[in-house]
């Protein structure tokens, strides 16, 4: 066991394993530490959105073709008791960012992945059957004391203390690092039971449609794919109804049975009651320790984003300290990690709030009122399907009075480099300024660039096919996009990320050097 690291990441969940891949491929030395000897087994996430499956493909897990990882061509319904629609989301689409709207996997199969993958970097160290049990932080590290589980051991485990530069508690709901930290919680309270089945059909068991939700208030019931040869039950537990009796397998058959499945045709494979929370940390920074996933928030999962916020969670706090640890930022930088990802966060567990208090209605003339007005609103726009809203970054390192700052990009197929892909694979990730038509470079001029450049930044000049420039618009992705948004030029961050955009020159040096300030490098 090696004592020292650049960052000690406590908890080795799917956010705390990003992190590690995100940081040992820029060859930073980390230091998971893991409680459990093995991967937690309960149910939990079966899906994923497109950013997720954007910053997948940056480590080489290509979504639409992977083996553990699957999507459905259809829409999403929520239907009533009457099967009648209610609301139809576009869950059959490909996004904006390049990547399809929704995709569905097996979590502990994901999380294997990402270990193995993690595996690969000889930076990263993880640390399995250990915990976190105190940390001291002084102006140049902090000191984490380790124990052996003492459920694993008894109460004879070793102990052992790690020094590290940065430490990030990715320790789950329950968070030691966030606790030893002092951060209060801010918790709306929010209390529904449901028991979540993952079952595995024996041959090939098709429905239709396949993402769909039943708000029939006598049983609440979620039926969404599990990853490939899946299927994920969600069951409300009523009011007055037990927990521990509904979690029984017997009675998770016979709620089962309508849906055609049974001990005959089926693997009841997890069974748990979980009872769904909105609550958020106060602060996800003291000093030198972060918090990022479950430790920093908790949400109901009826939007499928408790780990797709932890993931840009990793994200936001990788590129950060990757340059901090390079010399390249100060760490004051951490600070706008905080500001934006907390706005961003609350705005999905708000989200999933309010999706279950329409989905968790019991009462049956309440959900007789919902059914009306849902039924109006969509005949009203003609059962069109809604699509997602663009989130924006709370204040932080982005032009807030500049056009689609603070949102995701938009990604399309370019040819650069010899290769035809998406942009993140074609071009690669980073600190970008993009110009249409035109060469940022020499919008900038030799200082800003070299501004730039100390980022390891680029300047890329995106062109129609058949012109001279460093990337080809080959769908007209680009052209279209920043033709709509009035923009000749964008500010691109390493987490995909616009900072700004700008219609001349001098509106892109101008919002260049505002956002080198956000960095404090000016
Ligand atoms: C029923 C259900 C369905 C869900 N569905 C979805 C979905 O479809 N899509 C989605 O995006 N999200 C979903 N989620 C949320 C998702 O599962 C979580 O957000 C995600 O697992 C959080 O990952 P994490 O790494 O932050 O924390 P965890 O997965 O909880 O990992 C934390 C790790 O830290 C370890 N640990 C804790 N304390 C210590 C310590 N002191 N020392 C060392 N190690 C420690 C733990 O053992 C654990 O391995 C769902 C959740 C539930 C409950």
């Amino acid at each position: 066991m090696s004592l020292d690291a650049d960052v000690a990441i406590v908890g080795a969940g799917p956010v705390g394993t990003l992190l590690a891949i995100l940081l040992g491929r820029q060859g930073k030395r980390v230091t998971l530490i893991e409680r459990w000897p093995t991967i937690y087994d309960r149910p939990r996430a079966v899906t994923m959105d497109h950013e997720v499956a954007r910053i997948l493909a940056t480590f080489g897990i290509d979504a639409n073709n992977d083996p553990a990882i699957e999507y459905h061509e259809e829409l999403y319904y929520w239907k009533n008791a009457d099967l009648e629609d209610l609301q139809i989301v576009d869950w059959k689409s490909v996004s904006p960012s390049g990547w399809r709207v929704t995709y569905w996997f097996n979590q502990p199969e994901l999380e294997a992945r990402l270990h193995a993958i993690a595996a690969t970097f000889p930076s990263i160290q993880l640390i399995r059957g250990w915990e976190a049990t105190a940390l001291t932080e002084n102006n140049t590290d902090v000191t984490v004391c380790l124990q052996e589980t003492q459920e694993l051991v008894g109460d004879n485990g070793a102990e052992q203390t790690l020094q590290a530069k940065y430490v990030v508690g990715c320790d789950g709901a329950n968070s030691f690092v966030r606790e030893s930290l002092g951060i209060n919680i801010i918790d709306k309270g929010y209390f529904f039971d449901w028991l979540i089945l993952d079952m595995v059909p024996h041959g090939d068991y098709q429905v239709s449609p396949a993402q769909w939700q039943l708000c029939d208030p006598q049983r609440p019931t979620t039926l969404v794919p599990g990853g490939p040869g899946r299927r994920r039950w969600e069951f409300m537990v009523k009011p007055g109804e037990s927990s521990d009796e509904i979690a029984k397998p017997e009675s998770a058959w016979t709620l089962l049975e309508p849906w055609g499945l049974s001990p005959d045709n089926a693997t009841l494979e997890r069974s748990a009651v979980y009872r769904f929370q909105a609550r958020w940390a106060e602060q996800w920074r003291v000093g030198r320790c972060m918090i990022a996933g479950d430790a920093a928030h908790l949400m109901p999962p009826f939007a499928g984003e408790g780990m797709c916020a932890g993931f840009r969670d990793a994200v936001a706090l990788g590129w950060r300290l990757n340059a901090i640890l390079e010399g390249k930022l100060n760490d004051t930088v951490l600070d706008s990690y905080v500001s934006e990802r907390i706005h961003h966060a609350r705005h999905y567990i708000d989200f999933s709030q309010e999706l279950g208090n329409i989905i968790c209605i019991a009462d049956p003339q309440q959900a007789a009122e919902r059914d009306r007005t849902m039924k109006a609103a969509l005949a009203a726009r003609n059962h069109e399907p809604i699509t997602g809203d663009l989130v924006h970054l709370g204040p932080g390192v982005w032009c807030e009075d500049t056009a689609a700052a603070g949102e995701l990009s938009t990604q399309g197929i370019v040819e650069a480099n010899g290769c035809r892909d998406r942009f993140d694979q074609a071009v690669g990730q980073g600190w970008m300024v993009i110009g249409l038509d035109t060469d940022p470079a020499d919008a900038l001029g030799s200082q800003r660039l070299r501004t730039l450049r100390a980022l390891d930044g680029r300047a890329i000049k995106i062109g129609a096919p058949g012109t001279e420039c460093d990337a080809t618009d080959v769908d007209g992705t680009y052209r279209n996009w920043m033709t709509s948004i009035k923009a000749t030029y964008f500010i691109l961050r390493p987490d995909f990320y616009i900072a700004a955009t700008a219609d001349s020159t001098d509106h892109l040096c101008h919002r260049f050097d505002e956002v080198m300030e956000k960095l404090s490098l000016r």
